[in-house]
């Protein structure tokens, strides 16, 4: 079965490295270019999304902005999965928020600002601090301000005004104000649904941030409460999308209370891990929903943590034998996701202790925050 990934990165690589062994052969179309890519050598096949489409028995994403019109092509040729509508609205987070509303889970109190006169009002109702994200094209932190107590108003609302009348900005864009949530610590889920319903997940994922960018994802197997509350959330909007595919949810864990952060329609960075860590990665997963084959295995095999390589060429880990590495067949740039390294053990405190070895070993300015991420886990 030939199966088309709108987008061109390490995710549709990582989908066709996991679909070959099923003959699930897996081709990326560059949405930018609108070249059809081999997505392991990089190579192009062919040009044009008509040509792409022909060619594709499924399409699918590996990315959510990606511009209506394609969506909407691909879905008239009735072979996308997710549905455009659950592309479109992890890509949007004006859709994103009403949808959680509508499905009924917790998320941070927002306002949707398109003016000052709105900017003033979320202050009013939301108080401080807030964070103030751009409804599209946002991802890594990136389109992303910080409102404090104290702060000017006024000379926010001109860098925000300033960004939604850039030349070139997108119809469409406006400002979320969300309270700033006083969270312990940041976790995910990564769920599938089939065509039929059929509804599996993960264990849930602690993630650590610098600068906006996941560093550092570990898996958390023993904590059954989360869990079910993720789970539970999680297929609430899986089913609220007629979703088909992996799901991502985001959550902020506010005393053992998740609120929903963001999701992201499509396998997710912080369920890599399950490269290692699972009999049937996420990446495989995907392609088993949206080709209609019967869901694999999503048990925890090993505890397992994934940190990511940003901007490195290469990672010093010759006498690490349990440290697996993906690269991506990037070239290196500062702070550009070329690669990630599963580490594994055989318990929860082995992979603490593993870790945090590792972490010290790393070049700490290759590898901002890893080592205190890992060290308190410790
Ligand atoms: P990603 O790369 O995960 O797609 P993104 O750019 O879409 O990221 P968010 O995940 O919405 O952005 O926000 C980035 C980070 O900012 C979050 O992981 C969290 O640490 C912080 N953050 C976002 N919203 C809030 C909030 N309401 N309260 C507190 N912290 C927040
Ligand atoms: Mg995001
Ligand atoms: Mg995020």
């Amino acid at each position: 079965m030939n199966i088309l990934v709108l987008g061109a990165g390490q995710l549709a690589r990582m989908m066709a490295l996991a679909g070959a062994p099923l003959n699930l052969i897996v081709s990326a179309y560059d949405v930018r270019s609108g070249d059809i890519i081999h997505p392991l050598t990089l190579q192009p096949l062919g040009h044009g999304l008509n040509t792409a489409i022909a060619g594709a028995d499924i399409i699918t994403a590996e990315f959510e902005h990606i511009p209506a019109d394609i969506l909407h092509h691909c879905e008239q040729s009735g072979k996308l999965r997710p549905s455009a509508q659950a592309i479109l609205t992890g890509g949007d987070r004006q859709i994103e928020k009403a949808l959680l509303m509508q499905a009924g889970v917790a998320n941070a109190p927002y306002r949707v600002v398109y003016t000052q006169a709105d900017l003033e009002k979320a202050v009013d109702a939301l108080g401080a601090p807030l964070v103030l994200k751009s409804t599209l094209d946002g991802y890594d932190g990136k389109g992303q301000w910080r409102y404090r107590d104290g702060d000017d108003l006024h000379a926010l609302w001109a860098e925000l005004d300033a960004f939604l009348t850039a030349p070139g900005q997108r119809d469409g864009q406006a400002i979320i104000a969300e309270a700033m949530i006083p969270f312990d610590r940041e976790v995910s889920l990564i769920g599938v649904r089939g065509a039929n319903g059929e509804f599996a997940s993960y264990s849930l994922t602690q993630n650590h941030h610098h600068d906006g960018i996941l560093t550092l994802s570990v898996v958390r197997p023993d904590e059954d409460a989360l869990q079910t509350q993720a789970a539970d959330m999680l297929e609430k909007i899986a089913s609220a999308l007629n979703y088909v595919g992996v799901l991502a949810v985001e959550f902020f864990d506010v005393d053992g209370s998740l609120l929903v952060n963001e999701i992201a329609p499509r396998v997710h960075n912080s369920g890599h891990w399950t490269q290692q860590g699972s009999a049937c990665c996420q990446f495989e997963n995907h392609l088993r929903a949206v080709s209609g084959l019967p869901l694999g295995p999503t048990e925890l095999i090993q505890p397992t943590a994934m940190i990511n390589v940003l901007g490195q060429g290469s990672v010093p880990l010759a006498t690490y034998r349990d440290a697996h590495v993906h690269w991506y067949n990037k070239t290196p740039r500062p702070g550009r996701k070329v690669g990630h390294i599963n580490v594994t053990a055989t318990s929860n405190a082995e992979l603490a202790t593993k870790l945090a070895s590792l972490a010290s070993y790393l070049p700490d300015n290759a590898f901002h925050g890893l080592k205190s991420a890992a060290l308190a886990l410790a």
